[in-house]
């Protein structure tokens, strides 16, 4: 039941938290004016505007052509087609992403989704089971290509809802050697095809057509962005649209200001802060008058190559999907180990063509199909313990880092020892390399968690009076399975319960 004066309310970002607030408003049947404060970056017009009309392949040769020209790095980091993404930096290095467009980080995100374990939830609040009906009703919402499997045996949970993302054949063959040999002194391993928000149903307007290329951009949209969710929305007028950023929420009369950093000020009876982590913590450390205090986790992902010298290689190479092909869950069998979810990547194009010249493309190209499932590349995520942390600060209201916690390197090597233990006997190898950590997981959380600390905040995210934390900031602990469908479950049931005051 919503109060009477649940009239006017505003919902702080596009991200895929801000898409879950407005899946509970919708399932909430409130009736409100529902404003959307975010930035308008691609609102209206999207980067790969930029190559079309064209065919499929000059339309991403020309936009290798201008990442090659921008990159600084290699390989380069994630861009929207070719557009960069800023970040933040920590001690002037760059760590994770500014995400500052509409849609926020589904613009560029993998898109592997899947629930939690129940043992994730030890820190929260709620149960699994209080979350399961908004997994669900998330995963409608977003379709999820995926199967049963043992990574869903598991989670005990399985939300697919469409065919699973095309597996190359060497993945296919890794899995059954990891399913006939799951055990390790530390570890038991539950492979599978990674559950993916990606549209494979043939047929589908945006249905994937395989070109492999999602680590550049989806040109067809198959991978779901909240971007396409909540513009549809806007675009219907069931949700209004202030374009832009808000710098922080004041009491005003008992009710929440909301006060955008071009001066647009405007009372809600309710808000739901979904900025993503970083912004999220920005805006409440200046609205609650906080210069320290919170401390931001950051999953570290090792990543390491393994090569594939089995019969098995696919054959046919001209299509495959960009992103994880296998996904595993590493359970703990001892008490020094914990949970570790591993992404399996193909060797994808992409690494070749963002450093080789156009022209050299037309003679490699073959070779470098070859390798896709060959070489598969390794990105194993730490749990929050034995990953990065930062000290977060307010300096000249502007949010600063420090580094409070590195990444475990015993927790990395008895990763990769396992792994290694696991594929013996197999045409799998680890090659020998030490593995090279990444700058972020891009998979933060935690800044002001649930539950009575020094900052409370209400099981329904309450953190203001009226104001809704419905973001990854309120995690307990930021979890080792990739946290977004969560994120989205999560803030469609903190809709609903706020609602119900
Ligand atoms: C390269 C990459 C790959 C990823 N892959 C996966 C994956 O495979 N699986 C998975 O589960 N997760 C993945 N993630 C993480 C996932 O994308 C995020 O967990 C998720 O998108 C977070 O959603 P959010 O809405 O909370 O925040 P964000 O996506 O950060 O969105 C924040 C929104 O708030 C807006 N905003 C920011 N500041 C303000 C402000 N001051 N005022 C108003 N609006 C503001 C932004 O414009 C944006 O719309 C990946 C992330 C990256 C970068």
């Amino acid at each position: 039941m919503t109060t009477p004066t649940d009239r006017k309310i505003a919902v702080i970002g596009s991200g895929a938290s801000a898409a879950g607030v407005a899946n509970g408003l919708e399932a909430s049947g409130v009736d409100a004016e529902i404003t959307i404060f975010s930035s308008d970056r691609y609102f209206s017009s999207l980067p790969r505007s930029r190559y079309e009309p064209a065919g499929i392949e000059q339309f991403y040769d020309a936009v290798y052509a201008d990442i090659r020209r921008t990159a600084v790095n290699y390989p380069p980091r994630k861009t929207f087609f070719a557009d960069p993404v800023p970040c933040h930096l920590v001690d002037g290095e760059a760590r994770f992403f500014r995400t500052e467009m509409f849609g926020g980080q589904t613009n560029i995100w993998g898109g592997t989704v899947l629930p939690l374990a129940r043992e994730d939830f030890a820190g929260w609040p709620i149960s699994r089971e209080e979350l399961e009906p908004h997994y669900r009703a998330i995963a409608d919402s977003i379709g999820i290509a995926g199967q049963p499997d043992r990574v869903s045996e598991f989670l005990g949970l399985d939300y697919s809802n469409a065919p699973a993302v095309k597996q190359l054949e060497g993945f296919r063959c890794l899995q059954d050697h990891l399913a006939a040999h799951p055990e390790t002194d530390d570890y038991r391993i539950y492979a599978g095809v990674a559950p993916s928000a990606v549209e494979t149903r043939s047929g589908a307007a945006t249905s994937c057509v395989e070109c492999g290329e999602c680590m550049v951009g989806c040109a067809r949209d198959s991978i779901y962005s909240a971007r396409n969710a909540l513009k549809r929305s806007i675009d219907r007028g069931e949700i209004r649209f202030v374009p832009s950023d808000v710098r922080s929420i004041r009491m005003d009369r008992g009710n929440p200001e909301v006060c955008s950093v071009d001066g647009h000020a405007e009372r809600f009876d309710r808000v739901f802060l979904a900025s993503g982590c970083v912004a999220t913590t920005e805006i409440l450390m200046r609205s609650l008058n906080l210069s320290a205090g919170p401390v931001l986790q950051d999953n570290s992902i090792a990543q390491f190559p393994i090569l594939n010298l089995s019969r098995h290689s696919d054959r046919r190479r001209g299509d495959y999907f960009g992103l994880t092909n296998l996904l595993l869950l590493m359970a703990p069998t001892s008490s020094r180990a914990s949970l570790l979810q591993v992404q399996l990547y193909p060797n994808v194009d992409y690494l070749w063509r963002t450093l080789a010249p156009a022209w050299s493309w037309k003679l490699v190209r073959h070779p470098v199909r070859w390798l896709r499932d060959r070489l598969i590349w390794a990105r194993a995520y730490l749990d929050a313990a034995a990953s990065h942390q930062y000290f977060v600060t307010l300096e000249n209201d502007r949010i600063a880092f420090a580094e409070k916690n590195s990444p475990d390197k015993a927790a990395i090597s008895r990763c990769v020892s396992s792994l290694r233990q696991a594929l013996r006997g197999s045409a799998f190898f680890l090659l020998p390399f030490a593995p090279v950590v990444a700058h972020t997981s891009a998979h933060l959380a935690g800044t002001f968690p649930y539950g009575a600390g020094s900052t409370p905040v209400a099981r329904d995210g309450e953190v203001m009076p009226g104001v809704h934390i419905a973001d990854s900031s309120c995690f307990p602990t930021s979890p080792v399975i990739s946290p977004t469908l969560t994120i989205m479950a999560n803030a469609r049931r903190t809709a609903l319960e706020a609602l119900r005051k």
